[in-house]
């Protein structure tokens, strides 16, 4: 006999559970609540803490070369490059809701501007003021409004500030929900009336902030949980504020950016930050998708993929035709670049499928679309030291879109270089070879096309390059594999004849040692100097 539940009781039932969630959900508000009024009582008091009106931050810093992903080698224990900034000033308008960024950075490391060492003369600057970015632009002083995703990242960075995040965290129209608990500290969700979602500790036992965390989109990681700790809080003007920033990324937990305060200035005058009149006449621009990339063929079966110009897209992709499929060399810039490059690629040898992608090494400009690459199957090749990189960027979600891979990370089909593989069928040959005498990439690979006397390579030569520190690499790889090479095929630059390749080496490498006396003459020591490897 079937016997069915009384729905009166069903019911009853149903209404009791759901008034102890609410009731639940509504303590545990009123807890958070207390929570947030403790921390601004910790700061200096809730009346102190709505009545500032302005915070500048003066100090300096450093921050990870390209988010970790810009290292000699792929291994989570090679040293990290580190871009400096000698000059950081962080101006938060509370009144208004504005904010301006200015910081000068310079790289620890050699590379091939002279502007990467020296700095520029104008300051780099971002300004917020309310749901408008916008920059200035140093030489005619005109506003360029930025796209919905920077106004984002700027509030975000704007409520990165102990003061800022409690102030917003007191406002009703926030919804602080999740309260949780997680070692010394209390953790509470917070959303703003723009929908910023940003986790908030405070510390069990002093009730100061200690830090903020938030997610981004990024191009080679997917989604990327940044936190933000505050340390050695000082009192200014009746509130406290650390004297420490220092920003953590979820992969392999690299340090992204610190900041050293040297001064606060609490409730000083300040700049006027309001956006001017046309920049906030224009609506946000939104990012338009790439061009489609040009071909120009480079001898029978192989082709430059190159954006016009070298405006609008990225770096080159090259385009191998095999007898049964289409192998291309990098997944450069982006992810929405490199699904042009594939795209042109298949539109250019019609019946054949992509089925490869040899990368040439792991650095992030140059695998900036490698989830769309692992997203459409393609197998990457490349040095075995870069595997393990690879899998984790494969295992990593995309949930901020648009991303490739998005929620359902895809296994990685890899194929590992280690001296040397020969690619080889009855139409195409492609020797692909370690590259040596490298102090960029210690795990970089190159391909030679025997036939066509053609070297494809990435960061072994850029004819855009002003410098050149990296040894004699273009040169030492030709005579240690014994090649006969006429072409240079780059992902950046254009096709050059090889002796020309070779006379800007040495003049980019005279430009170096000239920029190394100028800075010694001036007591300035900067890495890579003296040149280790002069021009001859
Ligand atoms: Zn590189």
């Amino acid at each position: 006999m079937k016997r069915s539940f009384p729905i009166a009781l069903l019911f009853l039932l149903t209404s009791v559970a759901a008034s102890i969630v609410y009731a639940a959900v509504q303590q545990q508000t009123q807890t958070a609540v207390r929570l947030i009024d403790g921390a601004a009582e910790a700061l200096g008091g809730r009346e102190r803490i709505l009545a500032v009106k302005t915070i500048v931050l003066e100090g300096y810093g450093e921050t990870a070369y390209m988010n970790g992903g810009g290292n000699i080698s792929a291994s989570p224990d090679a040293p990290q490059k580190w871009v400096s900034i000698p000059e950081y000033e962080k101006t938060i308008d509370l009144e208004h809701r504005r904010l301006r960024v200015r910081q000068r950075n310079h790289q620890n490391f050699v590379f091939a501007s002279a502007a990467g060492y020296l700095g520029t003369a104008d300051l780099n600057t971002g300004y917020l003021d309310g749901q408008i970015a916008y920059n200035v632009n140093g030489q005619n002083g005109r506003g360029v409004r930025g796209t919905e995703a920077v106004a984002r990242a700027r509030r975000l960075d704007m409520l990165n500030n102990p003061v800022a995040i409690v102030r917003i965290a007191l406002d009703p129209s926030t919804k602080l929900s999740n309260l949780r608990r997680q070692g010394n500290v209390q953790l509470v969700d917070v959303v703003t009336a723009t929908d910023d979602r940003l986790t908030l500790a405070i510390d069990n036992a002093s009730r100061l902030p200690s830090w903020v965390s938030w997610m981004e989109r990024n191009e080679n990681l997917g989604d990327i949980t940044l936190r933000t700790s505050y340390t050695g809080y000082l009192p200014f003007k009746g509130v406290r504020l650390p004297m420490g920033y220092n920003t953590t990324i979820d992969f392999r937990n690299i340090t992204a950016t610190k900041i050293y305060v040297d001064k606060y200035a609490v409730d000083d005058l300040i700049d006027d930050l309001a956006a001017p009149p046309d920049v906030r006449s224009v609506p946000a621009p939104v990012p338009s998708p790439p061009p489609v990339p040009q071909v120009t063929p480079v001898a029978r079966g192989v082709w430059l993929l190159h954006s016009a110009g070298g405006g609008g897209g990225g770096a080159n992709s090259i385009l191998f035709e095999f007898a049964d499929h289409l192998t291309i060399f990098e997944a450069p810039s982006s992810q929405a670049w490199t699904k042009a490059l594939m795209e042109r690629a298949r539109s250019t040898v019609p019946g054949k499928p992509l089925t490869e992608v040899i990368v040439s090494h792991h650095h992030f400009d140059h695998t900036g679309g490698i989830r769309q690459a692992i997203a459409e199957g393609l197998t990457v090749i490349a040095h075995k030291g870069t595997e393990g990189l690879f899998r984790e960027i494969a295992a990593r979600k995309g949930t901020i879109g648009p991303d490739a891979i998005g929620a359902n990370p895809k296994p990685l089909k890899f194929l590992a270089v280690d001296d040397e593989k020969e690619m080889k069928d009855s139409t195409m040959e492609v020797h692909l070879y370690h590259a040596i005498s490298q102090s960029h990439m210690a795990e970089g690979v190159f391909a030679y096309v025997p036939r066509d006397k053609l070297l494809v390579q990435a960061d072994f030569f850029d004819v855009g390059w002003e410098l050149y520190f990296w040894q004699n690499t273009y040169i030492d790889n030709i005579r240690h594999r014994n090649l006969q090479v006429d072409t240079d095929v780059p992902v950046h630059g254009r096709v050059l004849p090889l002796s020309q390749v070779l006379q800007d080496i040495q003049r980019m490498t005279k430009a170096a040692q000239e920029l190394c006396d100028r800075t010694r003459a001036a007591g300035a020591f900067m890495p890579g100097c003296p040149v280790k490897t002069p021009a001859r």
